[in-house]
């Protein structure tokens, strides 16, 4: 039974302030109950319990936080049906994918168990002491990364569950030891509520304080503001849109003390078709390619927006294979009138551009009143896409462009003057690989993740994953937001000269009671100093 209430360290806030009520995408139908806006007094008391429980979770043994996100994962699975059959009228998501969302959900959640269970992944360093050394006595030096505090979580509206309010952000902060105040997403509150009952019920079994996590509603950007702005707040995780995600950027930096943004925003992923795998399989490239653009109605901030090949008949077989699979896509409802509307405008403004044209597009009209989306390959020359910048900005949504070139030479170029990108693919065969290794020193410097005969659709959450890249795709490049890595947003080094054993930090202590990989004297040891 959903309430629309703010949930404030355990208690129950009504939202009584400039209510609304989520949309069900499909039927344009409002689903109960009403929601509304928190004020600046709630992110307070949100910020307050936060950084009152901070002191408890992070004394908190690794064991009593991997058990704490052990619980989650039972907890979000104990809501059941319930929850994907709210997040589908929601979200318009498939219930297969929703399922499958929450799976990865739940494998994020005992993913960062083991990794704190393990314990290597703070980055012990132990330097020990030389008190005869000449002409100075060396101390014992040691470091440890420790939690910096609470987090404020913005979650996007195309992953309610893996990057939600039980996602990668609020999960890796809680394995860290920072306490979590979620800025719920006004397109599925229903979902946010019925997670962050999960996370009290979770908190409660592990015997943590109801302060280490609230979520607060809103749909005007003021609170969320507020919560970025407010002192207590040490960094914030954002995954959203560019314009958002610089929104919020700017006002943490305004800060009298900045604060750290870990902000995830949008990208437009070239993919760079090299000869020999155009001329090997251009039809079966062609069809990957439309399965990665219209794969969850092309709402993907890895989405496959521009794709380049150099001009001749092998392109015109992808452009046309990749035209006739457009067609075959039936049109589908997006996550919210909104980004189906900011779609549309979008491909409408394509639609103007001299020397764009359309390669396909689905057969079948999308019902715009089911805020439906058809997929729409357009295809140009490299000229006119980089004499004109929307064509190089992502539409969110099912389309791309196809842009031919005349030389390597001249993909080389765009690929020079490319913005930050999340990802980038090359389909080739190892010897177009191999012979144009040129471009890949260039994506080096223009990406997060280069994929070989692949697409950037897919993201697997492991130790090497590293979803983020150079401005403007992320705030900042050196972090994920994805996979094992994403927890290093939310701590620091803190080093410890001249301290008895006793009274370090457990994991610097001579014992290494967990039996944690250590840094010591320069080598990597799992032994006892
Ligand atoms: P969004 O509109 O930017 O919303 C994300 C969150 O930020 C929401 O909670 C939103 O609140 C809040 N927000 C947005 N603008 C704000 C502002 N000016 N001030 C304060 N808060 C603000 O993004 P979305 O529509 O949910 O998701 C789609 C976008 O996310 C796409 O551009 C996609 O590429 C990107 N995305 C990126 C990644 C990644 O990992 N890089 C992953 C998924 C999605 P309201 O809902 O109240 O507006």
């Amino acid at each position: 039974m959903l309430t629309g209430h703010h949930l404030i360290a355990g208690r129950e806030a009504a939202a009584d302030h400039a209510p609304f009520q989520a949309m069900n995408p499909t039927t344009n139908q409002k689903l109960e109950p009403f929601f509304g806006e928190a004020t600046a007094d709630l992110a307070d008391e949100a910020l307050q319990a936060a950084d009152g429980a901070f002191d408890s979770l992070r004394m908190a043994s690794a064991e009593t936080r991997a058990a704490l996100l052990d619980h989650l994962a039972d907890e979000i699975m104990a809501l059941g049906d319930a929850l994907l059959e709210r997040a589908h009228q929601e979200t318009a998501l498939p219930m297969a994918r929703l399922t499958g969302e929450r799976g990865r959900a739940i494998g994020q959640c005992k993913m960062f168990a083991a990794l704190i269970r393990e314990g290597s992944w703070a980055q012990m360093s132990i330097d020990l002491p030389l008190p005869d050394r000449v002409p100075a006595p060396k101390p014992d030096v040691r470091r440890v990364l420790l939690p910096i505090g609470p987090v404020v979580v913005f979650g996007a509206s195309n992953f309610p569950f893996a990057i939600g309010v039980v996602g990668t952000d609020t999960v890796s902060a809680l394995a860290s030891g920072c306490p979590v105040v979620v800025k719920a997403h006004q397109a599925h509150p229903g979902t946010c509520e019925m997670l962050s009952r999960a996370v009290f019920n979770a908190l409660r079994k592990a015997g943590l304080p109801d302060g280490c996590f609230s979520m607060l509603h809103g749909r005007c950007h003021d609170i969320g503001t507020e919560l970025v702005k407010h002192p207590l707040t040490q960094a914030v995780a954002f995954t959203g849109s560019l314009k958002g995600g610089r929104a919020m950027m700017d006002v943490a930096a305004a800060r009298p003390h900045p604060i750290p943004f870990y902000g995830e925003m949008g990208s437009i992923n070239p993919v760079f078709l090299l000869p020999g795998a155009l001329k090997e399989r251009a039809a079966k490239i062609a069809e990957g390619y439309i399965g990665a653009v219209t794969m969850g109605v092309g709402q993907f901030c890895t989405n496959p927006a521009v794709v380049l090949g150099i001009k001749g008949a092998d392109l015109n077989t992808f452009i046309h294979s990749a035209g006739e699979g457009a067609q075959k896509v039936a049109p589908q409802t997006m996550l919210h009138r909104g980004i189906c509307e900011t779609f549309e405008a979008g491909t409408a403004v394509w639609s103007t551009i001299e020397g764009l044209k359309l390669a396909g597009q689905s057969a079948a009209e999308p019902n715009n009143e089911a805020s439906q989306a058809a997929c729409r390959i357009f295809t140009t020359t490299l000229d006119v896409l980089e004499s004109n910048e929307e064509l190089q900005r992502e539409v969110f949504g099912p389309c791309s462009i196809v842009a031919a070139a005349d030389s390597l030479e001249e993909m080389l170029t765009f690929a020079r003057g490319l913005e930050g990108q999340l990802t980038a693919a090359i389909h080739g065969t190892t010897e177009d690989l191999r012979e144009y290794a040129a471009l890949v020193r260039v994506l080096e410097r223009k990406a997060g993740r280069i994929i070989f005969n692949g697409f950037g659709t897919g993201i697997e959450p492991c130790a090497s994953m590293h979803h983020g890249g150079p401005y403007p795709a992320a705030s900042h490049s050196f972090f994920t937001s994805i996979g094992t890595g994403s927890i290093y947003r939310f701590v620091r080094p803190v080093c410890y000269q001249g301290f008895p054993d006793d009274c370090l930090p457990a994991p610097l202590q001579n014992a290494n009671n967990a039996g944690a990989m250590r840094l010591v004297d320069s080598t990597l040891t799992r032994a006892a100093v």
